[in-house]
């Protein structure tokens, strides 16, 4: 069964917006629109906010824009430090520096007294 993935945005791209009415008129069968929807369903609505470290260099990754990378959604991170590609998720991510909320029993980061 064919699947259907939303290719990796790359520095540059544009997003390709479609609507609903002109996909459902692209596809030949309700198999191939049952596709769709399931992987429309799958897909978040935000890139998803990680702390992420290059599993090569072990260097933080944190994604912002800059003069020539709008920092879109991107699923594959490159490492501004050793150059290593990787993907740390199968959904779009986006690398901070911290994330903003905090669980009652957490553990690390160490609390700032
Ligand atoms: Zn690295
Ligand atoms: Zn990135």
């Amino acid at each position: 069964m064919q699947e259907y993935k939303l290719p990796d945005p790359t520095p540059g791209d544009v997003m390709l917006v479609v609507s609903i009415s002109q996909l459902v008129h692209m596809l030949t069968s309700t198999s191939e629109l049952t596709q769709v929807i399931r992987a429309v369903e799958n897909l978040p609505l935000f890139p998803i906010a990680m702390v992420l470290h290059c599993p090569q260099c072990h260097k933080q990754h944190i994604d912002s824009p800059t003069a020539t990378w709008k920092n879109p959604p991107h699923r594959s991170h490159l490492c501004a430090h050793c150059g290593c590609v990787w993907r740390p998720a199968d959904v779009p991510t986006t690398g901070v520096e911290a994330v903003t909320s905090r669980g009652r029993k957490d553990t690390w980061p160490l609390k700032s007294s």
